[in-house]
């Protein structure tokens, strides 16, 4: 980039507990924090919290990619949002780096028109209410997590299962069933932890629980399975890891391998990308819901915009900053109250500070 100047910031910051999913454990989200600011004046910010599991990328790859970012020497026109998709997807590289470059370019466009960006990208809803992830957890345990979270006001709990077995499985939903009653939406994701038949046990035994959702019940790249599943299932069917991109999207429509397609901005590269995801959804007559990774304030902001902003994104789970064990930016962009988020009314995505205390910078 020409124009406009690249700075960028390691953000690490440790979460309030572990969380666990049945890939593995997490204690601590490293992202980095991206700011453009242009020669009069105007600032646009962006995050990327990169997933080694799903797109394969590192906090380094990151770095490497807005490195090239910032010395590529293009013009970059963030006053049109085709030239802003143009230019990210044509740098490639790691695909949350790319997100946050297409947030911050997106940012800088809509603070140009003086607008809040949602406003300018569809300008649908005006709030949106997310769930809360519940980490994977022996069955009493993850009952006892789930209440807190109803107790703090959370009114949709979604629950990290595929460890352990079917039985062990079932008798987590159970045990949060019981413990939360019956007013609290329950969704599942399994990330990919089952196979086809345990995926059937499990949803046999769970769909009279009010399980709304069962996410990623088998591996990604076996869209068969996915779509025997759809096919079968009492309960809508969604596609996470399944679909990163547009063209997975049109793939997972194709075979009609799942109901429901969770978008984060980490795997689309961005706003942009979520917005032609959803777009195919629609045109299949698949839901959106909108997800993130380890994102803090910023990412989960820039998710708020993207999901106030289309029309198909109907389900939230916009919740790692809520993980986390402090706010890195306290009060900025769209906070959660008892699980309600609105987009800032200032232009752009927000107003946002680098925080010393956990951030480093690197560009
Ligand atoms: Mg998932």
């Amino acid at each position: 980039v020409k124009n406009v100047r690249l700075e960028a910031w390691i953000l690490e910051v440790p979460l309030k507990e572990p969380f666990t999913i049945s890939a593995g454990t997490n204690t601590v989200s490293r992202n980095v924090v991206v700011r453009l600011s242009t020669r009069d004046g105007l600032e646009g910010w962006g995050e990327a919290s990169p997933s080694k599991r799903v797109l394969g990328e590192t906090v380094e790859t990151v770095v490497e990619t807005l490195r090239r970012a910032a010395g590529d020497g293009a013009e970059v026109d963030y006053t049109s949002t085709e030239r802003i998709y143009e230019y990210v997807w044509g740098l490639g590289g790691a695909p949350s780096a790319m997100a946050a470059l297409d947030m911050a370019l997106l940012d800088l466009y809509a603070k140009e028109r003086g607008e809040p960006l949602w406003r300018l990208l569809g300008g649908y809803r005006e709030s949106v209410e997310t769930d809360i992830t519940i980490s994977l957890l022996p069955p009493e345990e993850q009952a006892k997590r789930a209440l807190r979270y109803v107790e703090e006001g959370f009114k949709a709990l979604k629950l990290k299962l595929g460890r352990g077995g079917p039985e062990e499985d079932i008798a987590r939903v159970k045990a949060v069933r019981d413990a939360v009653g019956e007013g609290v939406r329950i969704l599942v994701d399994a990330n990919q932890g089952w196979s086809l038949e345990e995926a059937k046990r499990v949803i046999e035994r769970i769909s009279g629980l009010g399980v709304e959702l069962v996410e990623q019940p088998v591996a990604w790249d076996d869209l068969d399975a996915m779509a025997e599943l759809a096919r079968w299932s009492p309960v809508p069917i969604a596609a996470d890891e399944s679909v990163k991109t547009p063209a997975d999207a049109l793939r997972v429509a194709e075979r009609g391998a799942a109901q429901v397609i969770n978008i984060k901005l980490m795997k689309s590269r961005g706003i942009l990308g979520a917005a032609r995801i959803a777009a195919i959804s629609e045109a299949a007559g698949i839901v959106n819901m909108i997800g993130c990774m380890g994102e803090s304030r910023v990412g989960i902001t820039a998710g708020v915009h993207a999901a106030q902003a289309l029309r198909n994104i109907r389900i939230y789970d916009l919740d790692a900053d809520l993980l986390q064990a402090d706010c890195v930016f306290p009060g900025m962009g769209a906070p959660a109250e008892r699980g309600v988020r609105r987009a800032p009314g200032e232009p752009g995505l927000g107003r946002f500070k680098p925080n010393p205390r956990y951030m480093r910078r690197v560009i």
